[in-house]
């Protein structure tokens, strides 16, 4: 039944009935956690070949480079070929780091801080205001990673198309402090949603009042589909080198959710100027990466069809999870009105906007009742939903009876929230 059509009288039955469901609910006494984005154990068990490989005293590169050693600071070849095919960037502009691609996210905003980039004539810390765009809802973890360097943040919508590109084009042509625009441009994290053509490429042709403005191009999840196929990597250092903003685009990759999370590789993609700059920073941080992991990925997969074939047995696993939220979140609440919700078709992530004003209310009965979800707030910069309205369910990590529990609850949490703010709002 649509709440809103509803009689005051009605509402209230109707609230009533949820309220022992609710009880109901908090007396199962579960225990559940749809809060982070992480790979259950079977899609982790896909990847234990890597745990004995690279195997023996096989320790060479194919041009015969000892990994066990210091050297190679961009990364192995064989590697960088494989993830240069998948992130659509040449191999000449990809370097193959750690284990973790936010660590260089972190790394790249703090040598932009401290030193500036190379179109910068002084470090941003230097200027009264840096300011990032942050298409939101957006990652939690970018947005942290910003605030703690003391950037100043303005959230953008996120539109079904990308970012609300017009009104980025619009902010960044205006203002000289807005330096940077964070992007997960495929499967976004964590609407799902994959920017269309058009916007990638205004988004990296658009005109720009601060020279050194730049855009940080978090692919995280540029495989990981749970259709047919995931859609092509742009070639976005191409797109923004003809538009003549060559220094544009930071990119980013990570097999985090491909191999072992926090065990894996990540990438980091740019101009010859923007790798020579980071390079030149890097190299006072590490002496190299650990080389041994990187040639136990390439080994893995052998070349980029590896990639997605390994990715196709992620999808078998985590499209059930995927339909049988949505199957849930459609039946329990199609009919109310007061949600609507992405239908991903890949990342880690799905959307769920509640009535106004209720996201958080939702998040506490869920607590409340033993299901715990991501905090109210998180998908937006400094934590503070404007609208109170997203939550992101994250249904990988969970076993699917689980999930089943965990999502049921979650409409029964999402349902009594709503029915007690239209009364509210029916009695004010
Ligand atoms: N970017 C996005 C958009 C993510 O969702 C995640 C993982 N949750 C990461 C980066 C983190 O990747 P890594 O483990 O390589 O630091």
């Amino acid at each position: 039944m649509n709440f809103h059509a509803l009689s005051v009288d009605q509402l209230s039955s109707a609230r009533d009935d949820l309220q022992d469901l609710y009880r109901a609910l908090r007396d199962a006494g579960l225990s559940l956690d749809l809060t982070r984005g992480k790979p259950a154990v079977d899609q982790l068990d896909l990847s234990n070949e890597l745990l004995s490989l690279p195997g023996g005293d096989d320790y060479r590169t194919a041009t015969g480079a000892d990994t066990r050693n210091y050297g190679m600071g961009d990364g192995i070849p064989e590697l960088r070929e494989i993830f240069a095919e998948i992130l659509g960037v040449p191999v000449a502009n990809l370097v193959a780091a750690g284990n973790s691609s936010l660590e260089l996210m972190h790394d790249v905003v703090s040598f932009a801080m401290l030193h500036g980039t190379v179109d910068s004539d002084r470090p941003w810390v230097r200027d009264e205001k840096v300011t990032f765009l942050c298409p939101a809802p957006g990652y939690d973890r970018h947005f942290a990673i910003t605030e703690d360097l003391g950037v100043e943040m303005i959230a953008v919508p996120m539109l079904p198309n990308g970012p609300d590109v017009d009104l980025c084009a619009q902010l960044v042509a205006d203002d000289p402090t807005i330096k940077g625009l964070w992007a997960v441009p495929t499967y976004s994290n964590p609407t799902g949603i994959t920017f269309a053509e058009d916007v990638v490429e205004r988004l990296m042709t658009m005109p720009a009042a601060a020279p050194d403005f730049r855009v940080f191009w978090d692919n995280a999840y540029v495989v990981h589909t749970i259709v047919d196929a995931a859609p092509p990597a742009l070639p976005v250092l191409q797109i923004a080198d003809e538009a003549g903003h060559p220094n544009r685009p930071f990119v980013f990759g990570s097999t985090s959710k491909i191999t072992f999370a926090g065990g894996g590789i990540s990438f980091f993609a740019s101009s010859t100027d923007n790798l020579d700059w980071f390079r030149s920073h890097m190299s006072k941080r590490t002496i190299g990466p650990d080389k041994v992991n990187q040639l136990r990925h390439a080994k893995f997969f052998g070349d980029a069809d590896g990639v997605r074939a390994h990715m196709r047995k992620h999808a078998d696993l985590l499209a059930p999870k995927f339909r049988l939220v949505l199957d849930i979140l459609d039946d329990r609440l199609g009919d109310s009105k007061v949600a609507s919700w992405t239908e991903p078709e890949g990342g880690y992530f799905v959307s769920l906007d509640v009535i106004d004003g209720t996201a958080a209310k939702v998040i506490e009965l869920a607590a409340d009742a033993g299901i715990a979800l991501t905090a109210a707030g998180s998908t937006y910069p400094y934590k503070k939903d404007p609208y109170d309205r997203n939550i992101r369910l994250a249904p990988t990590f969970v076993e699917i009876d689980d999930l089943r529990s965990a999502m049921d609850g979650v409409a029964t949490c999402v349902l009594l929230a709503a029915a007690d703010a239209l009364l509210a709002d029916q009695n004010s």
